[in-house]
């Protein structure tokens, strides 16, 4: 069985777990380095970013996620969780000493926060989404003061974009083992009409691909 678990520092945790054990993985809160040793996969939810990098610190996280993000194993970041992964920001946050907020990066794109304007801060379309089952079937997205990919380097991927005043903006990206998304389908993860698992479907699917690809993992992970 995969087993992924969720940081469980601050923002939407509950609605991961249950997305993932709706996907028939095994689920688990993350708020020590011990936690992550045998997942297969980590999700950094949607939130407040600023609060979370705060929070990774202050508990002494940043150096085993950046580790387990480099290890190759699968990460999924929705929202405040894509900003966390971007190896850089457009206009981080700064705090009241004037320290910009830091993020843990690998994820190769340049990430805008609160990048949809006071306009569209919240809202909900469809959107086509490479890669997922039933490509044909749009995915009901909902936004929350979300970011977007602005610019990104060789070797990823643009999974989805929304059209803005013109422009196509990335609001999925995926570069090797990490998936990211602007937007949060583990909050429509029962609701009738919308109700949208597959995005967490893609995600079990990247980490039952490195079970066959990671050396030794399987050997690590039972004991
Ligand atoms: N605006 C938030 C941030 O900058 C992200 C919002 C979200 O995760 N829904 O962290």
């Amino acid at each position: 069985e995969l087993k992924a678990g969720v940081l469980a520092l601050q923002g939407d945790v509950r609605e991961h777990l249950a997305a993932l054990a709706a996907v028939g993985v095994q689920a688990v809160a993350v708020r020590r380095a011990s936690e992550l040793e045998d997942l297969d996969g980590l999700i950094l939810p949607g939130g407040e970013s600023t609060a979370m990098d705060r929070l990774i610190r202050a508990f002494g996280l940043a150096e085993p996620l950046k580790k387990f993000i480099a290890s190759g194993r699968a990460v999924y970041g929705s929202c405040a969780g894509m900003i966390l992964l971007a190896d850089r920001l457009a206009e981080p946050a700064v705090d009241l000493a004037g320290q910009p907020q830091r993020t843990l990066g690998g994820l190769p794109v340049t990430v805008r926060r609160n990048a949809f304007g006071r306009q569209r801060e919240s809202f909900e379309t469809e959107l086509e989404f490479a890669e997922l089952s039933e490509p044909e079937r749009p995915v009901h997205a909902v936004f929350i003061r979300a970011p977007w990919v602005e610019a990104t380097s060789s070797g990823v991927t643009v999974l989805a974009t929304v059209r803005i005043e013109g422009i196509d903006r990335a609001v999925a990206v995926r570069s090797g083992n990490i998936l990211a998304t602007s937007f949060h389908p583990e909050v429509l993860t029962q609701e009738g009409n919308h109700a949208e698992l597959r995005v967490h479907e893609l995600f079990a699917g990247m980490m039952r691909q490195n079970r066959e690809v990671l050396p030794g993992a399987e050997v690590s992970r039972k004991v």
